[in-house]
This record gives C-alpha cells, sequence and structure tokens, in this order.
C-alpha cells in the first residue's frame, strides 16, 4: 500500500533491508508477535534470545507505524514526571519505575550491542513557553538531582543561546542522558538482529484475527493462512482496537506531522549543543538536526484522521514562529503518523490469558518501547517483576463507547490546546 503521509526523510535515507513477503516451513511456534515497531521488534528479539522460537507478522513493513516516523527525540521517563510518579504512587514504586524507565536506556544498549548505525547523538532539551513552566522544571531537575542524583543541566534563559538560537523560550533543562535518532533505521538494525537471533518476520501480512483456546494455545489469522502460537504479543498499538476492540477502548490515536528542511549552511549556529529540543507547549513542539544538517521540525496536531493536504504548509508556521531566520528555508520533506493516547498519558501494559500487550506510550515511546518488549520476554520466561511494575500503572478506557469516544476525547484535548493559548 503506499501511504501518502509516509513521504519522509526516515524512508528517503532508510537504510537497505528486504522486505520479507513469505515466510518459509512450519507456521507453529512459541511466540506470535503482530506488529513491527519498536515494541514488538524489541520483544521478538528479546524472546528468541531467551529461546523462544518467533514468528512476527507485519501488515505492511517494519517500522511503516510510528517507530518509522517518530520525532526520533529520546527521552527518558515516562510522560509524567518523576515527582508527579512519586506523589501518585508512592516512594516504591517511584524508585522502580526511575530505575527502569529514566536509568537503563535499552535503546543506547541495543545500539551498541548489534551496532546499529542510526545516527544516535546525546543531549535532550526540554524548553520552556512560559515563565511559569521554567520554574516548574527548575523544581524538578531539583528533585531529581536530590531525591534519585540523576543530574540535569538547568539552563536560564540567558543562557539558552548555548542550546538553541531561538528568543522565544524562557530557559529550560538539558538532559545529557537523552539524545536523538533517526527511528527507523534503529527499526530496521532491531529487525536484522531479530532475525539474526532467528526471529521469522512476515511482512505485508495483516492478522485478521486472533482465536485463544482453553488449552492457552492461540491461532492467528491472515488472509493466507492460520499461524499457532502458545503466547501472542499484540504490538499494533494505534491499530490494537481493530484485533482486539476491548483493548482499543484504552487509546485513541491523534495525528501528529513532521518536516525536514533542505540541509542547513547554519544549522549547527540553530541548535548549537546539537540537542534535541521539546517544549512545554501541550500541542508541543520538538525539533533536532539530523545527520546532514536539516532540521526536523514536529508540531500541531490535528483531531481529525483526515490529513491537511498540504503538510508542509501546515507545519511551517509554527517552525518558523520558532526560527524566524530559517522562515524561507526550503522543505523537502512532510510527513505524518498516528500516536497512540490514553486517557492518563501513561503506557498501558499487560496480559490477557497467554497474550501480551503493550501500547498507547503517549508521545512518549521511542525510549521506553524498547524496554517494554524485553519486559515482555523476560516474563514469558517466568520473571514478571520488572514487567508488573509497568502492568502495574492504573489505565481507564475512554468513556463514549465506540463512536463518542474520539470525540470526547478530542474535546478534552482542545480545551487543554487552547488553555495553551490563552496562557
Ligand atoms: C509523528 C510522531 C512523532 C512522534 N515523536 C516521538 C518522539 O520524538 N519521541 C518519542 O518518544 N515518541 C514519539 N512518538 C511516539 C512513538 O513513535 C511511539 O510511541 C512508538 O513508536 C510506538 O511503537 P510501537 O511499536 O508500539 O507501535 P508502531 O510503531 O505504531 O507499530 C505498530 C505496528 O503494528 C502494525 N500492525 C497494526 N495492525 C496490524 C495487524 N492487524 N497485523 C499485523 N501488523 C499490524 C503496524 O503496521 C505497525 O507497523 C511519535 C509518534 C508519531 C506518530
Amino acid at each position: 500500500m503506499t501511504d501518502p503521509l509516509n513521504h519522509s526523510y526516515y524512508a528517503a535515507t532508510a537504510h537497505e533491508r528486504r522486505p520479507q513477503r513469505d515466510i518459509e516451513g512450519d507456521l507453529e511456534c512459541d511466540v506470535a508477535v503482530i506488529g513491527g515497531g519498536f515494541t514488538g521488534l524489541s520483544a521478538a528479539l528479546a524472546c528468541a534470545e531467551r529461546g523462544f522460537s518467533v514468528i512476527l507478522i507485519e501488515a505492511e513493513h517494519v517500522g511503516f507505524g510510528a517507530s518509522g516516523r517518530n520525532g526520533g527525540q529520546l527521552i527518558p521517563g515516562l510522560r509524567w514526571t518523576a515527582s508527579e510518579i512519586e506523589e501518585e504512587f508512592g516512594r516504591e514504586h517511584a524508585d522502580a519505575l526511575f530505575d527502569l524507565c529514566w536509568r537503563d536506556n535499552r535503546v543506547k544498549a541495543r545500539i551498541a550491542k548489534h551496532g546499529i548505525d542510526c545516527d544516535l547523538k546525546a543531549g535532550h532539551l526540554e524548553a520552556a513557553w512560559a515563565p511559569k513552566d521554567f520554574d516548574a522544571m527548575r523544581r524538578e531537575a531539583d528533585y531529581l538531582v536530590n531525591r534519585f542524583d540523576y543530574p540535569t543541566e538547568t539552563v536560564a534563559k540567558g543562557d539558552m543561546g548555548g542550546h538553541i538560537a531561538s528568543p522565544i523560550y524562557h530557559g529550560g533543562v538539558h538532559d545529557p542522558q537523552g539524545g536523538h535518532f533517526h527511528p527507523l533505521n534503529y527499526a530496521i538494525g532491531l529487525a536484522k538482529a531479530a532475525e539474526a537471533a532467528g526471529v521469522r518476520i512476515w511482512e505485508g501480512e495483516p492478522v485478521r484475527r486472533i482465536a485463544q483456546f482453553s488449552d492457552w494455545s492461540n491461532e492467528l489469522f491472515t488472509e493466507r493462512t492460520i499461524a499457532g502460537a502458545r503466547y501472542v504479543i499484540d504490538a499494533t498499538d494505534s491499530w490494537i482496537g481493530q484485533l482486539e476492540p476491548d483493548l482499543g477502548r484504552y487509546t485513541v490515536p491523534i495525528m501528529n506531522y513532521n518536516i525536514a528542511t533542505e540541509p542547513l549552511a547554519n544549522g549547527d549556529e540553530l541548535l548549537p549543543s546539537d540537542a534535541a529540543v521539546a517544549d512545554s507547549r501541550f500541542v508541543l513542539n520538538y525539533f533536532r538536526l539530523s545527520a546532514d544538517k536539516r532540521l526536523i521540525f514536529g508540531g500541531g496536531e490535528r483531531y481529525s484522521q483526515v490529513p491537511p493536504r498540504d503538510i508542509a504548509a501546515f507545519v511551517q508556521p509554527f517552525m518558523a514562529e520558532v526560527f524566524p531566520q530559517i522562515a524561507d528555508a526550503r522543505i523537502d520533506y512532510g510527513w505524518g503518523g498516528a500516536v497512540a493516547v490514553t486517557m492518563n498519558r501513561l503506557p498501558h501494559i499487560g496480559r490477557r490469558g497467554n497474550t501480551f500487550f503493550a501500547h498507547g506510550f503517549s508521545g512518549h515511546g521511542a525510549l521506553v518501547t524498547t524496554l517494554a518488549g524485553e519486559l515482555i520476554a523476560e516474563a514469558m520466561a517466568g520473571t514478571a517483576e520488572r514487567f508488573d511494575i509497568l502492568a502495574n500503572l492504573p489505565s481507564q478506557p475512554f468513556p463514549g463507547g465506540k463512536w463518542l469516544r474520539r470525540p470526547l476525547a478530542t474535546l478534552g484535548l482542545l480545551w487543554y490546546a487552547l488553555r495553551d493559548r490563552l496562557g
């Protein structure tokens, strides 16, 4: 299928990998993974490393979903701040979550282990849109260092020029443990590592239905065949509701768009420390330099599933507001994808019988999805303590049933976006 949303810089600079349109041999396996994004690929690789026989079935191609289209920003943690987590869940759960989601950078570990070539760079800057946002960031930075001995650099408004050539921000916090990468090349690297570990990847083959039997076996029905598996991992994220409507009630897909400029002679001047930047608006601007010095910029959200007719024209004004000095730069690519968002912005991770799932990373999944996949494999192999730390996060379905869920969620999001604009 050609995808009008996939005119991306990433697709244009993807490393070669021949998609597997057929798989050979027995379709019985220990683990069937549905979805070839970061979650599914990471889970498949980790399961194979633990000795399970694994088939991964992907409707389109590896990295087709959010994993091959995102802003490439590796932001330690979850969508909640660490202090919000401690306040809500208590000291013990906060400690455990912090160790997993802030300290344990599994993306970096995978890149190092498999030599994945994906333009990994260190450094992430959170930039304050309003003075009150900077006050909150400063407090959080103090909390992180005092409570967890996790150092970040608080950057006063007057010093922001060391990171970003834009006058509109009121300060920020730089986290050297964060960073950015080429997400599609990371997904392709994970797929190659998974195949080398014995995973059979089958692309262009949507799973239409899962049947679970009382003896804990499962059958996955595709257009062409039926695969049998003891365990299933549903890693379909934004599409999860199509396979498992009950789980689909926990997320709403929100469309988000990115552009990439032409390579910029002044790229290093725009972002002198080469950090990825995300600002504190509710509908945030996020941007970074690619390896060839393009500005990759994400901004503006649309609550309709219908993409803007001209993605570049939709996103460019957000970029020009941050960087007026490149308002005339040529835009070479514009693309978009669906961000699966949960009610409380925490991922929805769990297990139903012998089906594991992890979805709804709410725009904060580039780093934590690799971890989630590995924890699923760990739980499957019999040690569920670390998996349970994420699976025990609270979750609730969006209200409104099949037809009203999306309009109601949209109303809520529009309210926050409006509050943002009013300051
Ligand atoms: C535009 C955009 C920008 C983003 N920017 C960032 C960012 O900068 N930093 C960050 O941390 N997060 C970001 N995110 C979020 C992040 O990309 C996601 O959280 C993450 O990639 C989710 O990975 P996943 O593997 O769970 O899902 P996906 O990557 O969406 O993978 C799901 C896969 O399942 C396949 N599939 C679906 N249904 C079926 C079926 N029935 N049978 C077989 N296969 C199926 C799909 O084709 C797809 O390949 C962004 C997301 C978007 C869309």
